[in-house]
């Protein structure tokens, strides 16, 4: 029924004569990778409005989506969406409810080229970086219930600068979606050129840095893909952004016992952070399969965050979702990957 719709509605502009070819067929083809103002220069009024309400209404019944769900797994205010995506590769949208609404937990490649060793998405490193469109299609899903993005499901944002930027504009389109630029917020390892670049473009998101470290071989241990980044830089650029933009920037570090919960690690932190617009997010790690890391115990946790506390340094002990359904990032797409590539 709605496809049929979609179809009038071509007639109707194509006999009205708005079309400028090549355009038109961006806009049959993916749609949701352009902003309202580039649709509204191809087909002009009325079309351009009726188009991009039908497209963001029932995205699910709507043909001109690239992106299916294969499958939902939900926990307690947790729900973990698979995406199948044209190319049979699967990537993973996370909605997470807090007590003032729901944040979506949104991909940008399949698979990762990073690697660290505390996360299944750079298991097999990096598919593909995901297109704007395919970006955009994983919120447009489940937009009636979020409120809030974070550009922390699977990939490195930074490593697919150009799609990343180009969705957060579509997601921002004042006569589009119009998402409050206060609720997008980019979560990166920091590769210091695409940081720099980032702290000059005039978009006001909230940045959380992946740091897990304080000194450089421990990091290049955990993050192998952040070799040749140096630890002090990519923070110093880190607060440099915040600066810039006058926002606090959150630091995750994902503390792992006997590899970056010791004192000097506290020392350090507070060396860096003690004056600063900082909040350090203190993270527990989901037990999956691997047996380097294990997790730590509440105790330790709770110490480590006194410890930053008494010395200057906001911290909070984020609390961790969906441990059922495996919401670490990519502990299901790895698994649908890994299992499309056996039988393939
Ligand atoms: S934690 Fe993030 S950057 Fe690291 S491998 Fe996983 S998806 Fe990539």
């Amino acid at each position: 029924m709605m496809g049929k719709v979609y179809l009038q509605l071509w007639g109707l502009i194509m006999k009205k004569g708005h079309v400028k070819t090549g355009s038109i067929i961006d806009i049959v083809t993916d749609p949701f990778g352009l902003t309202y103002n580039e649709i509204y220069d191809i087909i002009g009024e009325p079309g351009s409005k009726i188009l991009y309400s039908l497209l963001y209404k029932n995205i699910s019944q709507r043909e001109s989506h690239t992106l299916w769900i294969r499958d939902i797994f939900r926990d307690a205010g947790t729900a973990k969406y698979i995406f199948e995506l044209p190319d049979d590769k699967c990537i993973e949208t996370v909605c997470i409810k807090r007590k003032t609404g729901m944040t979506a937990c949104v991909s940008t490649q399949a698979g990762c080229p990073v690697q660290c060793i505390f996360c299944e998405s750079g298991r097999e490193g990096l598919i593909r970086n995901l297109t704007a469109s395919e970006i955009v299609q994983q919120v447009a899903f489940l937009k009636g219930q979020i409120n809030r993005i974070v550009f922390m499901g699977i990939g490195e944002p930074l490593y697919n600068y150009d799609s990343l930027i180009r969705a957060i504009h579509i997601l921002r389109d004042r006569d589009g979606m119009n998402f409050p630029t206060d609720g997008i917020t980019i979560s990166t390892v920091g590769p210091i050129k695409p940081l720099k670049k980032l702290r000059e473009e005039h978009i006001k998101i909230q940045l959380i840095l992946s740091l897990h470290a304080t000194a450089q071989n421990v990091r290049d241990y955990l993050i192998p893909g952040m070799r040749g980044n140096d630890i002090n830089e990519t923070v110093k650029t880190a607060l440099s952004y915040s600066k810039r933009h006058g926002r606090k920037l959150v630091i995750a570090y994902l503390l792992l016992p006997g590899i970056n919960d010791k004192y000097s690690d506290i020392r350090q932190l507070v060396e860096w952070f003690k004056h600063e617009n900082v909040m350090v997010n203190l993270l527990e790690y989901n037990q999956t399969n691997q047996r380097i890391i294990k997790r730590i115990n509440k105790q330790d946790i709770e110490r480590f965050k006194n410890k930053l506390e008494s010395n200057g340094v906001e911290a909070k002990i984020r609390v961790s979702h969906g441990n059922k359904i495996k919401a670490a990032c990519g502990q299901l797409a790895g698994k649908y990957n890994r299992a499309a590539q056996k039988f393939s």
